[in-house]
């Protein structure tokens, strides 16, 4: 949308242009547009074809899109939110660029942190995965009130438990007409497939009527394996707009034997085949092209874990509750630290995971990954969000200047 609203820009302001161009090529660099409305503009003399005149349209053509990107750079079509399931970055330090090179790709060449919080009060998958579908904290007033891990039993929905409706991702990107999708690898997650089918997702009252079913394909694949080949044929098929993608393996690798942060055990070895798994996605990306240079990628856990328990159900464990959080893809620059980067909205929380109530800025959040997949697709926010409810987690960086 942004990319669009430069375009339009670009083609009136190129009209106006092109005359004054035609004295010189880059004389009236760098160019300011005139303080007064374009409807008052002189009507510019025709454009006659000609060789400078053409080169100098090229020229302030090139110059303008890239004034448009250092403004508001070209957003994707496609977003898609991966969660790894019981990811701790520190396993990620312990690889490396060497152990797990897709993972230092996102970290090079998006915007990023290692120390990112899953919700404030809970430390399990679901109710995580329900922050980051709504924009909310679980607990409280604005809260989504998800708090069971289990599959849910007949009847049990995420709006009937919070006598409310929830608004989730899926609908805001459903509602405005793209095709949506979640692959996971836990049965549980037929809980937003039933929460956001066609008989229990809201009316669409935006636009066109999409229908109430928000989640047009959900593919359940307890092999990680099977399940990113199937995303990758169906997204090759036809490109979701917005895709959520669960990858269980380090979670159950921890559960298995503990979260030992050790180079061969099982939970690292986990970790290096995420990696490999998100190496495929990126295959896919630029392999593609009605992907590539169109898609993002946001990628973050919904809790980290510990060796000593094989848990992460406490929820005042740092190692339980410190997640990554990566961004990469269109309209992402190599940014580096997500905390530089918003000094404003986010602080850094240290060792701590402080209450979604706090005074103080908040820390970046697993919460965050729904709005700023809308906000990356120029859609509004999901109604009733209040982590980056206000879709201000800034993850594009204007080129250094020279
Ligand atoms: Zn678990």
């Amino acid at each position: 949308m942004l990319f669009s609203l430069g375009i339009v820009a670009l083609l009136r302001t190129t009209k106006y242009l092109l005359p004054e161009f035609s004295h010189g090529v880059g004389k009236e660099f760098p160019y300011r547009p005139p303080l007064q409305s374009s409807r008052n503009l002189p009507i510019p003399p025709a454009i006659v074809p000609n060789r400078n005149r053409f080169l100098s349209s090229i020229a302030a053509a090139v110059f303008l899109l890239w004034l448009s990107d250092l403004q508001s750079p070209a957003g994707p079509e496609h977003v898609i939110l991966i969660s790894c399931d019981g990811l701790r970055p520190d396993a990620v330090e312990l690889l490396g660029a060497k152990g797990a090179p897709h993972f230092y790709r996102l970290i090079t060449e998006g915007s990023y942190t290692h120390n990112a919080r899953t919700d404030a009060d809970y430390t399990i998958t679901l109710p995580n995965h329900t922050c980051m579908i709504t924009g909310r904290g679980v607990k409280g007033g604005p809260g989504h009130g998800w708090v069971s891990n289990s599959t849910p039993k007949i009847g049990e929905l995420l709006h009937r438990n919070k006598k409310a409706y929830l608004q989730s991702a899926f609908d805001v990107v459903h509602d405005h007409g793209l095709r949506t999708a979640l692959f996971a690898s836990k049965k549980k997650f037929v809980l937003y497939d039933l929460s956001y089918n066609e008989r229990n997702g809201q009316a669409d009252t935006e636009g066109a009527d999409n229908g109430r079913d928000k989640i047009n394909i959900y593919q359940l694949d307890e092999l990680t394996d099977p399940l990113i080949i199937k995303f990758v044929m169906a997204m090759s098929r036809e490109p979701f707009g917005f895709s959520m993608l669960h990858l269980r393996d380090c979670d159950s690798a921890g559960h298995g034997s503990g979260w030992d942060i050790a180079n061969g055990t099982p939970y690292i070895n986990a970790v290096v085949k995420v990696d490999r798994l998100i190496g495929h996605l990126l295959t896919l990306i630029e392999a593609s092209p009605r992907l590539k240079d169109k898609t993002a990628m946001i990628v973050t856990a919904d809790h980290g874990g510990r060796l000593s328990t094989k848990t992460h159900t406490k929820a005042d464990e740092a190692k339980n509750y410190t997640i990554p959080f990566y961004v990469w893809g269109a309209g992402v620059h190599a940014g580096g630290d997500l905390y530089a980067l918003n000094p404003g909205t986010r602080a850094d929380p240290g060792e701590a995971n402080p209450p979604h109530n706090a005074k103080s800025l908040p820390p970046v959040r697993n919460g965050d990954a729904g709005n700023l997949a809308t906000f990356l697709l120029g859609l509004p926010p999901i109604k009733g969000s209040t982590i980056n409810g206000k879709q201000n987690l800034k993850v594009a960086m204007p080129p250094p200047a020279k």
